[in-house]
């Protein structure tokens, strides 16, 4: 299994890194991405992927961590090393409101630019701001996964028309799942990916922040549940589409 979107720079996981990486491998996870979502955390997203073989990393200024702003020339060199797979996390946050949309959309336009140039896919964050994400990705013509994605098929649908991955995460595992396990039954196998997004997204098991790249089988799971697909079967079609989209 191939968990696409794991923060394993954040220190509740990065304090204890090996153990993490090892219970992971245990469960069944094979491969890890880890989204460096500030600049602050890029280095460290690189030293992690060449100390662990089965680890990959990718750059992006998060729509949250703007403030921060960005290296130039750092991520010009981080880019072309050969486990930089893909340029994220980076997107659009309206939430709580949408005040800083202008800023927001500028940013996500430049990343595409740049993802563009480097012949990078995108990781795509949106939280109440699907409305404004279609027109940049269309513009930019770039590949890109939805991360997370929890929005209704009328949401999804103009997003797949593009091209789009989607990557199902720890809501899919809930209770009250309900609208996101509709949106498992409907996106294309082929577009799937699975992931924790930890230690931020709580599965029915483990609450954040003790969330692990290992929950991922319990996604599997839940995914394998919704749509009557076997584990295997799974597991199969979502690390195959994953070394697709992020070219391995
Ligand atoms: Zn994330």
């Amino acid at each position: 299994m191939f968990d696409v979107h794991a923060h394993l720079t954040d220190e509740v996981i990065y304090g204890d890194l090996d153990k993490v990486i090892k219970e992971a491998q245990t469960a069944g996870v094979k491969r890890f991405l880890i989204p460096a979502y500030s600049k602050n955390f890029w280095l460290r997203a690189k030293d992690i992927a060449e100390k662990y073989p089965a680890v990959y990393f990718a750059v992006g200024v998060h729509p949250l961590f703007v403030a921060e702003g960005d290296d130039p020339e750092l991520r010009e060199t981080l880019v072309k090393h050969p486990k930089c797979l893909a340029i994220g996390e980076v997107g659009l946050d309206y939430v709580p409101d949408d005040s800083q949309k202008p800023l927001q959309t500028a940013w996500l336009e430049r990343e595409a630019a740049f993802a563009a140039k480097h012949d990078k896919p995108l990781v795509i964050h949106c939280r109440k701001a699907y409305c404004d994400l279609l027109e940049p990705l269309k513009e930019f013509g770039v590949p890109f996964v939805l991360h997370s994605c929890s929005c209704s098929r009328e949401q999804v649908k103009p997003f797949l028309d593009l091209g789009a991955h989607v990557s199902f995460s720890g809501t899919l595992t809930r209770a009250n799942a309900k609208k996101v396990l509709d949106l498992a039954r409907y996106v294309p196998r082929d577009r799937v990916m699975l992931e924790t997004d930890s230690p931020y997204i709580g599965t029915a098991k483990v609450r954040p922040p003790f969330v692990r790249p290992a929950q991922v089988m319990e996604v599997a799971e839940s995914y394998s549940q919704a749509t009557g697909l076997t584990l295997k079967e799974v597991e199969n079609f979502t690390d195959k589409n994953a070394a697709r989209f992020f070219v391995i």
